[in-house]
């Protein structure tokens, strides 16, 4: 599933890495509840990356089919945006998990903040080791968060586990696209070791969801609506002499392992959204 030459993310060194993260975009005035990329529906679209970012977790809400009788596993949360944003356009209760103290201590005041406190409860936990009953969730989503873990199969067991049958998980995680470069572009690697991830091989995606128990619904290629428009449009921004601060990407990162824009027209780094069931 994962190449074995890629190096595999190690749980508690990626919470250092968001606990970092965060304290620095908290420290500067660059911090965004939302920790992902965005989602434009069309070439010509011309939406904000923060309103493309929310339009992402809309993407979702129409996959996971819940209602305010449901209860919706967050898996890897990050500051809590996407979660508290199901819970004000669905009614749903969510509960989300990061391997990252310092954004769930964020996620729960930006729940307080919003008055959710009582849909949306996030908690410091490794998505390895889920301890949930079986058949908890009537859905999970997992918004850029497997890339991170270092067994999908694993965690995609143990999300059919949580789920209960007829439940639902959407999720999105980066590939590379046909045909793959002999050597990887430079970007890809500075992803991957900078943000602690590996790639997924598309061309086994159907058989993992399905070795993990659920049934697949829908997967999609949408790396022009995703992770090249996100970085095209952040290129774009770096020669802006008076970006605003949170959309600098010099602020958020601070080291210099890996900035979005160095995957600026890097067309072979792919994301995929997927949509599975627990039969
Ligand atoms: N889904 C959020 C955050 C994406 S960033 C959003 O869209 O805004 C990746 C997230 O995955 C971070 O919150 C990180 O802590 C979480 N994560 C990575 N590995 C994890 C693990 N093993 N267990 C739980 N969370 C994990």
């Amino acid at each position: 599933m994962t190449d074995p030459a890629q190096t595999l993310p190690v749980p508690g060194a990626v919470g250092k890495l968001y606990d970092r993260l965060t304290l620095n975009a908290m420290n500067d005035g660059t911090f965004n509840t939302n920790v992902h990329i965005g989602y434009w529906d069309t070439p010509d679209s011309e939406a904000s990356i923060e309103a493309a970012m929310d339009r992402l977790t809309d993407v979702f809400i129409e996959r996971l089919k819940v209602d305010g009788s449901s209860h919706v596993l967050d898996l890897g949360c990050g500051v809590g945006g996407p979660g508290l944003r199901v819970v004000a356009h669905t009614g749903a209760r969510v509960t989300g998990i990061s391997i990252s103290e310092e954004q769930i201590k964020a996620a729960n005041r930006l729940a307080a903040e919003a008055g959710a406190a009582d849909q949306a409860v996030f908690r410091h936990a490794d998505a390895m080791k889920l301890d949930f009953p079986d058949g908890t969730f009537d859905a999970v989503m997992a918004l850029e968060s497997l890339c991170h873990m270092p067994d999908r199969q694993q965690v995609l067991t143990e999300v059919c586990r949580v789920l209960r049958p007829g439940g639902r998980l959407v999720l999105t995680d980066v590939f590379e696209r046909f045909p793959r470069k002999e050597v990887r572009h430079p970007g890809i690697d500075k992803f991957c070791s900078g943000l602690m991830s590996t790639t997924a091989d598309i061309d086994d995606y159907v058989a993992l969801l399905h070795r993990s128990g659920l049934r697949l619904r829908e997967i999609l290629d949408v790396t022009e609506q995703t992770t090249l428009r996100l970085a095209e449009e952040i290129a774009k921004l770096s020669a802006v002499e008076d970006r605003p601060a949170a959309l600098d990407e010099s602020n958020f990162f601070t080291d210099d392992a890996f900035r979005p824009s160095d995957l600026a027209g890097v067309d072979d780094f792919g994301c995929l959204l997927a949509t599975a069931e627990r039969p």
